[in-house]
């Protein structure tokens, strides 16, 4: 038994032309026209399959197939959302072949033990509100109404007004949280976004744990003066302080953390950010994770020393928010194990390994036993317009899916 692959690329197809930025990867912000056009595309396709569909409170879109629907589903699925100019398969790879399994399965008329589900998160990239995993987080409990309307995206509308604005009844927040006795077990195929499986020329991972992360804000004042007329010792530079603190733990986490241990500064601004005058202030975005929290620890405390260290060095003040944090998560041993058996019997070429990207499904171990099965990005790229997973390894991956979905869900003399 096997996916219909040309009918998933088909899919895939479709969606990816909804896009904001045409000919520049795909843009496709979760409550944006692009999102509304896909979801609309989705629920046909779920209507045709007769599935029952419930979207929550934040977007969420859980669609059961199956007739027991009071037992504990089977959930699979990601989201639909990307970053902007992202790419064409993070996320909507691992919809599509959840809709596709589920396709399979009605066709081969197999007899289901529980229902499967099929879930597409809301806002997982945080490309609005610079939350990742918004929509699980909700589902999960982790967000309730009050942060909702706390949230807000760069223009000042919080979550819960872009939510009304797009008819979803947000006020039900809480009574959608999902019940721990709702789901068996939740798995997630995804593209692997690095280069790990390609190296190792593997094309399944069998994900075991998925790494935690924290986001600081770094804001660094100093003293805005004139560049040719200040004279050096008597400058309050922040963008000296920001470079010092940001090679340093570059530096840091290249010698001193554990080698999972990953840093990164992406976004920084300048103001007034002109070239000849000494600037005012500086924002800047810490990003670290690990599979280890002693690692995360680790940076966060060398921020917090280097930040003091060297706003006294350069008469700066500077402050440390944190915007963001998850914990590391280790996968459900029974459905990595399962997934490992398939793969085994699959003869697919395999490899357990560890997720450095945060998913939806680490926020789901709180409420599920969960799996994740990764398949290559070549050259390791994502989130960017050069994105692609060859068609053959979306097919493996779709196929392994599968017959996981099937080992869990469907009647045994039928497996
Ligand atoms: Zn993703």
């Amino acid at each position: 038994m096997e996916i219909n692959i040309e009918r998933m690329l088909n899919d895939l197809t479709t969606i990816v032309n909804y896009t904001k930025t045409p000919g520049n990867g795909c843009t496709r912000f979760s409550y944006s026209n692009e999102d509304i056009q896909t979801r609309e595309y989705l629920f046909s396709q779920m209507e045709k399959l007769g599935l029952s569909v419930k979207v929550d409170a934040i977007g969420n879109i859980r669609a059961k197939y199956g007739t027991m629907i009071e037992k504990p589903s089977v959930m699979i699925g990601s989201h639909i959302d990307t970053v902007e100019n992202g790419g064409k398969y993070d996320g909507l790879t691992g919809v599509l072949a959840g809709l596709e399994v589920i396709r399979i399965i009605q066709e081969e008329k197999l007899t289901l033990s529980r229902p499967i589900e099929l879930v597409i998160f809301a806002e997982e990239e945080g490309s609005n509100f610079g939350i990742t995993m918004l929509g699980s987080k909700v589902l999960t409990g982790e967000y309730g109404l009050e942060d909702l309307k706390s949230i807000q995206n760069e223009h000042g509308d919080s979550v819960y007004e872009i939510a009304k604005n797009v008819g979803l009844e947000v006020e039900n927040v809480e009574k959608d949280v999902l019940r721990k006795d709702e789901i068996d077990a939740m798995i997630e195929l995804h593209i692997e976004q690095g280069a790990v499986l390609e190296t190792n020329n593997k094309r399944i991972g069998v994900v075991q744990a998925i790494a935690g992360m924290k986001t600081f804000k770094v804001t660094l004042e100093g003293d805005s003066n004139h560049a040719g007329t200040t004279p050096m010792d008597l400058r309050k530079d922040p963008l000296v302080g920001a470079s010092t603190i940001i090679s340093h733990l570059q530096k840091t986490a290249k010698t001193a953390a554990l080698s999972t241990t990953v840093v990164t500064v992406g976004k920084i601004t300048c103001t007034p950010n002109m070239t000849n005058v000494i600037p005012q202030k500086v924002e800047f975005f810490v990003d670290v994770r690990d599979v280890e929290m002693k690692g995360i620890e680790f940076i966060s405390n060398e921020l917090d020393k280097q930040v003091d260290e060297i706003s006294m060095d350069h008469a700066l003040t500077g402050k440390i928010e944190l915007i963001g944090a998850s914990d590391s998560m280790k996968l459900s041993p029974r459905i990595v194990g399962l997934i490992e058996k398939k793969a085994e019997e699959r003869n697919d070429s395999y490899m357990r390994m560890n997720s450095g990207a945060v998913h939806d499904a680490a926020m789901m171990t709180k409420k599920t036993d969960v799996g994740m099965i990764f398949i290559p990005s070549v050259a390791g790229k994502s989130h960017c317009p050069e994105e692609y997973t060859r068609k053959e390894d979306i097919k493996a991956g779709g196929d392994l899916l599968l017959h996981v979905v099937k080992a869990l869900a469907v009647n045994n003399n039928e497996k």
